[in-house]
């Protein structure tokens, strides 16, 4: 972590009177997403003051977090590991997965909502972002070529992309389909159901299990 990211430049200009421990320990928590600069002094004061059991294994668990999960090798799961030894999640180690029915997701937060669905039996491949002509992602920003490798080394007969029914998630999926289809699988979209655009991981488990079940083929 860099020295400016350890003391984030409003630490003192928003925050008289609060020691200065406090004020960064706020300020910190302030850049995770959805957190604003009053729940986080809220935040940091529960944890200064509070039980003190909770912000010391907080402060632990945050530490071994970076140290122990990181992207899993394979797929871009999410995933525990020794430090510096590769990662591997527990869907691509569970070998009851049919390796041949490749879900394609944009974010962790779509596989893990799927997982919860329980209808997808086979495995996955995280894209990490989506195709965005609008915000400058084109194709040569996606890791199209690691995609392919792991549909000819896994010998993929079914790509199901369930990317979320957003402009943006449209037009990744045709990209992959464009890419995919020449390769051999069938490549398959989940089916409308959940609300266009819609993030999948807001979708509950019923419809979103609907959504996987009833794909199609593309084209
Ligand atoms: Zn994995």
């Amino acid at each position: 972590m860099s020295a400016r990211a350890r003391e984030p430049s409003f630490v003192r200009a928003n925050a008289p009177g609060m020691p200065e421990r406090l004020a960064r320990a706020a300020a910190l928590l302030a850049r995770l997403p959805g957190v604003g600069e009053k729940t986080a002094q809220r935040y940091a004061l529960f944890l200064a003051t509070a039980d003190e059991a909770v912000a010391r294994e907080l402060g632990l668990a945050l530490a071994e977090l970076r140290d122990h999960v990181r992207p899993c090798a394979r797929c871009g799961n999410i995933a525990e590991a020794e430090a510096g030894e590769p990662a591997v999640c527990a869907v691509c180690r569970d070998t009851r997965r049919d390796p041949r029915l490749l879900c394609v997701v944009g974010r962790v937060q779509d596989l893990l909502a799927i997982e919860r669905s329980g209808v997808m039996r086979g495995r996955y491949f995280v894209l990490g972002r989506l195709l965005s002509p609008l915000e400058g992602v084109g194709a040569e920003d996606l890791p199209i070529d690691a995609l392919k490798e792991r549909v000819r080394g896994d010998q993929v007969t079914e790509v199901l992309v369930a990317t979320p029914p957003s402009v943006d998630g449209e037009a990744t999926a045709l990209l992959l389909a464009r890419e995919l289809g020449p390769l051999g699988p069938k490549v398959t979209r989940i089916a409308s159901g959940v609300p266009h655009g819609g993030d999948l991981e807001f979708a509950d488990q019923v419809t979103l299990g609907r959504a996987i079940e009833g794909r199609k083929s593309f084209g």
